[in-house]
């Protein structure tokens, strides 16, 4: 029942998200990629924003960076459909920019959002944006990856952007690959009731 209303919330927000205008990411948009997955998901997946594949498919992690993500999931017993997948920010930098502050803060609202309705047991961010956004640290991916950290009732597990393994070559992929085995000893550690919902207060503080 839980599971039905947070699939029907999500649905609610993808349609807002589709409509949005509230940052300049808008105009060059082809298609809002709002988030791909289960909403009952215990993992849930946090990139930093479309590339040019999912732009114009308005589905995350799609092309060469979706097939290690897979290979990767599937070396840890997991598929894809078993977990979320969205972005920090919703809309396609052009050129695949970096997204710029304003992006982020006037989208990260829809992430917050995703999380508290998915309410996953483990957060595992993928490259330094996402990390930065949800444990609010300077430190680099480089440095922070490797370990969980304990967020709002859940843990957030960061790792590499897929897209820098596919670049970075067989060190980055055997880190990248220590930290999805984290995340299922981590989930295998964690009874279903361990992540507890949000609070109002917290929701509204999730990203400061
Ligand atoms: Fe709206 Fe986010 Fe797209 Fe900006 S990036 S237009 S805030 S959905």
């Amino acid at each position: 029942m839980a599971e039905t209303r947070a699939a029907e919330e999500l649905e609610r927000l993808a349609e807002v998200a589709a409509a949005c205008t509230a940052c300049g990411l808008a105009a060059t948009r082809t298609n809002v990629v709002f988030g791909d997955g289960s909403a009952s998901a215990r993992v849930m997946f946090v990139g930093e924003g479309p590339g040019r594949n999912e732009d114009l498919e308005g589905v995350p992690f799609v092309g060469a960076a979706g097939r290690l993500l897979n290979q990767l999931l599937s070396e840890i017993g997991l598929q894809r459909s078993d977990t979320y997948i969205a972005n920090v920010v919703k809309c396609r930098p052009p050129g695949n920019r970096d997204p710029r502050p304003d992006e982020i803060s006037a989208c990260k609202g829809y992430l917050a959002d995703q999380i508290r309705l998915i309410n996953p047991a483990v957060v595992m961010t993928l490259g330094n944006f996402a990390t930065k956004l949800l444990l609010k640290e300077e430190r680099g991916i480089t440095r922070l990856r490797g370990r969980a950290y304990p967020w709002w009732n859940r843990v957030v597990i960061p790792t590499f952007h897929p897209a820098a393994a596919l670049r970075g070559g067989p060190s980055v992929l055997a880190s990248m690959q220590e930290d999805f085995a984290l995340v299922r000893t981590t989930l295998d550690g964690k009874s279903e009731a361990e992540a507890e919902p949000d609070s109002p207060a917290q929701q509204l503080e999730l990203f400061g």
